[in-house]
């Protein structure tokens, strides 16, 4: 039996919430600060470590110069589009960016140091920045510059991405590198943003069938994630045994959510970080961080936060929530989808 026991560090400061677009636009960073006044008081095992800001060379190992400095140039003005429309510069966005991105490398930093099991920051995950562009919301790729950083370290660290949209920033950014195991599991491109995360999408090069895509039909419900989840990415975890893995929470699956049209509860998405929790302890000695992401009702993306913490945290999470089910139509499709992959994972088939 696998002792899943020991804290987890959650890694908040009041300078993550200067990743602000507004009042007017969708993305709340005060989500971050609303998961925390919900453990605070509730749950004894809440560590909050303060968060960093990360520097220009750390920035670099993912990004490009010449946008780090397009971005500064925006961030001085504080007006303009950093990409087609949905990414809006605002005074102070380069540090803000850093700022996420810091504490994203605060919480790796205090899982490999041995100060915390394991670690969370819910104010990063912005998985759809590229090395030279923005993109849906995301300035800076915080999750794409902290598995660079472990890639100096280890040789094979993974990323699972369980945000409703495709964390394309992220695939693309190292499709190429054998090193980085990729697991994301979102809304088929055919029916949302960004378009990308094909299940031919397997990598390239001598990296080929190191990325795994899974595209659920709108509608998916607990029942389909957790199946998928579990008969396709967890054997796919266990057989390429990464040494570090960043999990991507975004929470804009949950059934009610403005941007997409997935039917997850949180109990779906608690039994999936229990399920990374335990592999985890089995395949790289605990070393799991979560991050956040997309999650467009800032109370239930909090709420779910909160609980996926505390699972980590290897404790009964109080989820609430009865598991969702899928109609038949949505059903038959995953089947197909499940059976497709399957059939063509470089990992999976044969
Ligand atoms: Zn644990
Ligand atoms: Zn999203």
């Amino acid at each position: 039996m696998v002792k899943l026991s020991g804290p987890a560090a959650f890694i908040y400061d009041d300078s993550v919430l200067k990743y602000d677009f507004g009042d007017d636009h969708p993305f709340k960073s005060f989500r971050v600060r609303m998961t925390r006044d919900r453990l605070t008081g509730h749950f004894k095992d809440l560590h909050i470590e303060p968060a960093r800001g990360a520097t220009r060379a750390e920035a670099e190992l993912f990004h490009e110069p010449g946008y780090l400095d397009l971005v500064k140039h925006f961030s001085k003005i504080g007006t303009g589009l950093l990409d087609g429309g949905d990414t809006p510069a605002f005074r102070g966005c380069y540090e803000a960016s850093l700022n996420v991105m810091g504490a994203t490398l605060r919480a790796v930093e205090t899982v490999l140091d041995g100060e915390y099991a394991h670690a969370a920051s819910f104010s990063g995950g912005l998985h759809h920045a590229g090395r030279g562009n923005a993109s849906g919301f995301c300035i800076m790729n915080d999750c794409a510059v902290a598995l660079a950083w472990l890639r100096k370290l280890f040789g094979k660290v993974a990323y699972v991405d369980l945000d409703a949209h495709h964390g394309d920033g992220v695939m693309y950014g190292f499709y190429s590198d054998p090193g980085v195991i990729d697991v994301d599991v979102h809304q088929d491109g055919k029916t949302l943003f960004p378009g990308t995360g094909s299940h031919l999408e397997t990598g390239s090069g001598e990296a080929k069938g190191t990325k795994l895509n899974i595209p659920l039909p709108p509608g998916s419900a607990d029942d389909v994630l957790v199946s998928l989840f579990s008969e396709l990415a967890m054997p796919f975890l266990e057989k390429t045994k990464p040494e570090f893995m960043i999990v991507q929470c975004g929470a804009d699956g949950l059934k009610g959510d403005p941007l997409a049209c997935l039917s997850f509860t949180q109990n779906g998405y608690l039994k999936v970080i229990e399920a990374l929790h335990e592999i985890s302890h089995r395949v790289c000695r605990g070393r799991i961080v979560l991050v956040g992401g997309g999650g467009y009702r800032p109370e239930a993306a909090a709420e779910c936060w909160a609980g996926e913490y505390m699972a980590l945290s290897g404790k009964a999470q109080t989820c609430g929530t009865n598991a969702s089910t899928s109609l038949p139509s949505v059903l038959r499709k995953a089947e197909v989808i499940k059976s497709a992959i399957r059939e063509n994972h470089p990992q999976l088939s044969g």
